[in-house]
């Protein structure tokens, strides 16, 4: 299948001007109230000195409840269970990515490398597309309980019996590593947790450590909250701003035990789609907000999205093509980055 995306490229441009010139306007509007901090403030002197957005597209390998319809309750309990839609939606959206000069950043659950056949992942890997780990069976870092770890183990409490859940933790990051390595060859490429957290890892600073005894530098695990309630038409406008205002605030940062955090970047497939019964065109309206602040102030974007999602909501790979369009017509303001990259350039922004 051709990109479609190149017939749009000269529009895309304009309309990114729009959008600017609108979120100057109320970013401004906002920068009285709560909603930005000094550091988010201190983001927009980006531009100013020079830097170059850096936009990442990250795809999260597992299979997503309530698709392809919503009955589909099951993959609750088999996230890695991914059927040929997904696999075939991953594989066609790093060739894109790969034909307008990125690389596309995946994050896999373990239980992914159980499958009979993972050739696919290990041409994308070789393609050049760094591979994350996700955990093992998608478990929440923060479960204080074993049932809180994962619909998996309610069913089944048998397989985590007697063991504490940040031991179970440890152990699902771990074997991720291990299936990796086996299946594929290469060992993961940083670590996203699944589900984010509004407040990042702020609140568990054992979490950190975990990642960092495991060898991990950075993480990705604070997804803002943010507006995205359209059932009234009226809170269009408002959604919008809100989500250009939270990706504003949502910027890589170290933790004091220094391990660097990259927020994903709202608004997210699940979220507008499952969560909120969005329309294809109003997702791609946020991310074209949120990705040309993100340009104009020599920001960070890390778009979130799941190929088990994606592949019954935006089948022809709009999103992916449009994020693409908007780097790839920015005049040099922006580059495709990959999180690895992020967390470079996090570090050299450290104070010496
Ligand atoms: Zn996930």
């Amino acid at each position: 299948m051709n990109r479609t995306h190149s017939a749009n490229s000269a529009t895309s441009t304009i309309d990114r001007r729009r959008w600017l010139r609108q979120t100057v306007g109320f970013a401004a509007m906002l920068a009285g109230s709560r909603l930005i901090t000094p550091k988010a403030v201190a983001g927009e002197t980006g531009a100013l000195a020079g830097k170059r957005a850096q936009i990442a597209i990250t795809l999260d390998l597992e299979m997503s409840a309530q698709y392809p319809t919503k009955d589909q309750v099951h993959w609750n309990y088999e996230k890695g269970n991914l059927n040929e839609e997904t696999k075939r939606y991953a594989v066609e959206a790093a060739r894109r990515v790969k034909q307008a000069g990125g690389t596309l950043h995946f994050f896999v659950v373990g239980r992914v490398f159980e499958q009979e056949n993972t050739d696919w992942l290990r041409e994308i890997v070789q393609t050049g597309h760094p591979v994350g780990n996700h955990t093992y069976d998608h478990v929440n870092v923060k479960a204080k309980t074993p049932e809180d770890l994962q619909f998996r183990f309610r069913r089944a409490p048998w397989l985590v019996e007697g063991r504490t859940p940040h031991d179970i933790v440890v152990e699902n990051i771990r074997l991720t590593t291990e299936a990796m390595k086996n299946r594929i060859g290469v060992s993961p490429t940083g670590f996203r947790t699944p589900g984010g957290f509004n407040n990042g890892l702020h609140d568990v600073p054992e979490i950190q450590q975990l990642l960092l005894d495991q060898g991990y530098r950075w993480v990705s695990s604070l997804y803002p909250a943010h507006q995205a309630d359209i059932s009234n038409a009226a809170n269009w406008n408002d959604v919008l701003q809100d989500i250009v205002a939270k990706q504003q605030n949502s910027q890589p940062f170290v933790y004091p035990s220094g391990l660097i955090e990259i927020p994903m970047s709202p608004v997210s497939d699940v979220t507008a789609f499952r969560a909120h019964q969005w329309k294809l065109e109003q997702f791609l309206e946020a991310i074209r907000a949120a990705v040309s602040w993100t340009i104009d102030n020599g920001a960070m974007f890390d778009f979130l999205a799941h190929p088990s999602c994606l592949y019954v909501t935006d089948p022809e790979f709009r999103a992916i093509d449009l994020i693409c369009d908007l780097v790839q017509n920015s005049a040099g303001q922006a580059e495709f980055a990959d999180l690895e990259r992020i967390a470079e350039r996090t570090t050299e922004s450290l104070p010496k």
